[in-house]
């Protein structure tokens, strides 16, 4: 049984299709949708691109007994409480990937999780509407750059010193310039205290007019479900590098799964579409008593103001050298190598150059020294260095 119909979830099904498993697959929902890719949603879906992302996969053939709408509500061994009654499993995959955090306030605020909140939002980006977007993360970007695109007077409102600081650091701040470029309102170091009806209550007591309020701020894991079944559950359910679960034949896979990586001697939560992607294959092996271990470099992308941005890697201890010039006229292309203090390629980060992502991915993966000096150049590849 898979519960959770996301990206992890429909290929947990294709993988245990794809071993050979012969047996009854039931894979729960609780979105009233077929399984569809969320990258688009801040993207092409908010840009008017589309209205459907939903995943190429052949449910029928697939012999899956997809129940969209039914939310799992309580796990004891061998048996999922749903909306729909009890249900038993012999083996137990959690896909149930991440959820918005809120703020606090009366006034309408909007997220982007689901095909139907972008849709909603969309239908309200028009000339001249007043946009605030609190949080210049990922999304926070992202959907900035629909609403400029759609005309919107758009301010992001940012706690921190920089864009991106929970994700890149100080590095973030090389894409502050890009929201002035696109006509953005950026206002860092600024504390939303809450949402109101036509705008913000910022920390300082002051108000920030809005007719639409977007709150980007970063997810928690949807594991409410999984209160009182005894499994271990720790930012994530905790799983060990086959991605088993504390409990018998369950394991967990996607935005949800707090992994141990082998590679990396931590655990690590990463809710990016490639790891939806690839983790399945693994923990469905584990369930079918294979001994895989699920030891990626982490990798995600994220389009925002017209640039390609592009990260592989995982760079907590590591030093950040920059390889070009953000500053360049036209379109810049530029690059961040984090190195270990052995001069090792922890991660990369690559704006607008895809090569060096590429490059820099397997330079990751490979583990060999590389020459500091020719690294700063971007006239070298980044695999002659
Ligand atoms: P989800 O996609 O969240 O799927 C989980 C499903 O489980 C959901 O449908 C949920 O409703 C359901 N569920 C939850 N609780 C229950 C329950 N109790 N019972 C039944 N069902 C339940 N990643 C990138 O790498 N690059 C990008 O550019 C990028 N852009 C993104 C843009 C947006 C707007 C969003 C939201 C995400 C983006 N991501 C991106 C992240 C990526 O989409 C996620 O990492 C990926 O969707 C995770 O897949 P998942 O299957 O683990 O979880």
């Amino acid at each position: 049984m898979v519960v959770g119909a996301g990206l992890a979830g429909v290929r947990s099904v294709e993988a245990l299709r794809a071993r050979g498993f012969g047996g009854g697959i039931t894979l729960i929902g609780e979105e009233r949708h077929r399984p569809y890719d969320r990258p688009p949603l801040s993207k092409g879906v908010l840009l008017g691109e589309t209205d459907s992302t939903v995943v190429d996969s052949d449910l029928d053939a697939l012999e899956v007994d997809f129940r969209a709408g039914v939310s799992a509500k309580g796990l004891h061994p061998g048996v999922v409480e749903t909306t729909e009654g009890e249900l038993a499993y012999d083996g137990l995959v959690v896909a149930t990937g991440a959820r918005p955090i809120r703020l606090r306030g009366d006034g309408p605020q909007h997220v982007v999780r689901t095909i139907d909140d972008a849709l909603r939002l969309r239908s309200l980006l028009s000339e001249g509407t007043r946009v605030a977007v609190i949080g210049a993360g990922w999304i926070g970007a992202e959907v900035a750059t629909a609403a400029r695109r759609a005309g919107c007077a758009v301010t992001v409102v940012e706690a921190a010193a920089t864009p991106l600081a929970a994700a890149l650091g100080r590095v973030g701040a090389y894409t502050a310039p890009w929201y002035a470029e696109a006509g953005v309102d950026l206002r860092l170091g600024t504390m939303v205290a809450s949402v109101e009806h036509g705008g913000l209550t910022l920390a300082d007591g002051s108000a920030l007019e809005a007719d639409v309020v977007v709150t980007g701020v970063g997810v928690r894991p949807a594991t409410e479900w999984l209160a009182g079944s005894g499994i271990r559950l720790d930012n994530g359910v905790v799983t060990d590098e086959h991605l088993r679960t504390s409990l018998p034949d369950v394991v967990a896979v996607g935005d949800c799964a707090a992994w141990w990586s082998r590679r990396y001697g931590v655990r690590l939560r990463v809710e990016h579409w490639d790891t939806a992607l690839g983790a399945p294959d693994v923990a469905v092996a584990t369930l079918l008593g294979d001994a895989a271990v699920y030891d990626p470099v982490p990798y995600f992308w994220s389009e925002q103001f017209g640039h390609m941005v592009q990260y592989a890697g995982h760079h907590d201890g590591a030093r950040p050298i920059r390889r070009g010039d953000p500053e360049a006229e036209g379109k810049p292309r530029w690059a961040v190598c984090w190195m270990t203090e052995d001069d090792r390629l922890a991660a990369v980060l690559s704006v607008n150059r895809p090569r060096d992502l590429v490059q820099g991915r397997r330079l990751i993966e490979g583990g060999q020294r590389l020459d500091v000096d020719r690294l700063t150049d971007p006239a070298i590849a980044l695999r002659d260095c």
